[in-house]
């Protein structure tokens, strides 16, 4: 069994590290998609299952069928989706957490998962500004009353699901006992993530009362008029339960005045949440911290690993401002878990809508103990001026052009002036599978969308892309 097991690792993890050489020399097609049907064929999956005996020589022909079919995450050319190119180290981590199975809801399930999503929550914490959480088993001074806390969670979409159950019952601490009042609103930024809309829908909110603020000709939030839609929603008898802003937005990576947004909410007695899902890498570099200024004046943040910090998915977190909100945001509790125990660490079980949660600060941790923090800021730096650039570039055509300059390593453009054509031309790339990149609409048009998040990926890259979008667009 364990002559196998070794066997069997050795091989995968050859071929995956060929598989990375292979990704970067730029000879496979960055993505392919053949039929589901011709895949569950090519696979043999309907065999294995009935047989079995996946290792050996049958699980070297199936991974390498699995690695021919996958999206190129490693190629240069990916730049579609805002999901990590995994550095090794952090899918080294994945490994173990699988192997190990430790999970982190409860501390006896995973006492180093546990201490280490510890530890990650307060590097976290400490970046934004807020006071980390005291240490079980460690001294610690005066004035415990104001910490703040988190947890990790699978993903931004949950995360943010979590922040508003947690605003929730900051607002209404009743509302597990009699149900919620029908007279709840969310303020949304215009161009915010669609899981704020579905979390509206689950609260039973329902999506209408998922509101979007006034916002400029870009998209961003106007901070200034939040208090007079606040004043027609007291008018119409409505209770805002929270307010959010991006860090950044989806489509186009544009990060919300959080300063003035969190003073309005200070003044209104309002829970403040800032989705950076995307965008908390402004949060540790110097210098894009201005983008985030005021980020410390939110409630609750929530910050992806797994986008920018070059984390395995999934793996995000909310962190809370002020750690008791979070901790009662759920009050159904089950008997099983939550006892008086007399223990080490602590129990994440109640701050999550999960139960069983993998070792989701291991791969964090790892990744970024591997990579070293500047060389972390160095990457997600070089990133966005990499997307700056490109806008540059795409100025210089007289046949391309971008709607706004990048904040992020996100950039909007597009040739010609016809929605259906951005599409079109999308189309043929992927097909032709050189190239790999996304569309968006934006201001109410169509544009092609390049998300720079392989570390490989250089200027003369974009410009080869250029090239060909012209020469498709010139047969279309
Ligand atoms: C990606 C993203 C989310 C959702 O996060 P997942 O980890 O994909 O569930 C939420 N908000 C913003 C701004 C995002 O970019």
């Amino acid at each position: 069994m364990s002559n196998n097991f070794k066997a069997d690792a050795n091989m995968v993890l050859l071929s995956l590290a060929q598989y990375i050489d292979d990704c970067q020399l730029k000879t496979l097609p960055v993505i392919k998609q053949p039929p589901m049907s011709e895949l569950i064929h090519a696979l043999d999956l309907e065999n294995l299952i009935d047989g079995g005996g996946l290792h050996g020589k049958r699980l070297e022909s199936f991974i390498k069928n699995y690695l021919d079919a996958t999206t190129k995450l490693h190629h240069k050319n990916f730049l579609a989706h805002q999901i990590s190119v995994p550095h090794p180290t952090g899918a080294l981590a994945s490994f173990i957490d699988g192997t190990t199975n430790n999970e982190t809801s409860v501390y006896e399930m995973g006492p180093a998962a546990s201490a280490i999503e510890y530890f990650m929550i307060n590097w976290m914490l400490k970046k934004i500004g807020w006071t980390a959480s005291p240490v079980p088993g460690e001294k610690t001074g005066e004035g415990l009353a104001d910490y703040s806390g988190g947890v990790f969670t699978h993903g931004g979409s949950l995360a943010n699901l979590t922040a508003m159950i947690t605003a929730r019952s900051a607002k209404f601490p009743d509302i597990w006992k009699d149900g919620q009042p029908s007279n709840m609103v969310i303020l949304v930024p215009e161009q915010s993530h669609y899981s704020l809309k579905r979390t509206s829908g689950i609260l039973g909110l329902g999506e209408k009362n998922c509101i979007p603020m006034p916002s400029d000709k870009d998209g961003r939030v106007i901070a200034e008029e939040i208090p007079i839609l606040i004043k027609k929603l007291h008018a119409k008898n409505k209770e805002v339960m929270a307010i959010v802003g991006n860090a950044c937005g989806t489509a186009a990576g544009l990060y919300d005045p959080l300063d003035k947004i969190g003073n309005i909410c200070n003044e209104h007695d309002v829970w403040f949440h800032v989705d950076a899902a995307h965008g908390a890498g402004a949060i540790i570099c110097e210098d894009y911290r201005y983008l985030v200024k005021g980020i410390e004046k939110a409630d609750s943040i929530i910050w992806d690993a797994h986008k920018m910090f070059r984390t395995p998915a999934l793996c995000a977190a909310i962190l809370v401002k002020d750690y008791r909100y979070l901790d009662t945001a759920f009050t159904q509790e089950a008997s099983y878990l939550f006892h008086d125990k007399d223990q080490n660490g602590v129990d994440f079980a109640r701050r999550t809508v999960e139960c069983t949660k993998s070792s989701l600060g291991l791969k964090m941790f790892m990744t970024i103990a591997a990579m070293g923090e500047e060389n972390l800021k160095d990457y997600i730096g070089s990133r966005t001026e990499l997307a700056r650039d490109a806008a540059r570039y795409i100025d210089e055509q007289n046949d391309f052009e971008c709607p706004v300059m990048p904040e992020t390593n996100i950039l909007c453009f597009r040739i010609g002036d016809n929605d259906e054509k951005q599409l079109e031309i999308r189309k043929r790339l992927l097909e032709q599978g050189n190239f790999y990149i996304t569309s968006t609409k934006y201001k109410d048009v169509r544009w092609l969308r390049c998300v720079f998040i392989n570390p490989d990926t250089r200027i003369g890259d974009f410009k080869s892309l250029i090239e060909e979008i012209r020469k498709i667009s010139k047969v279309l």
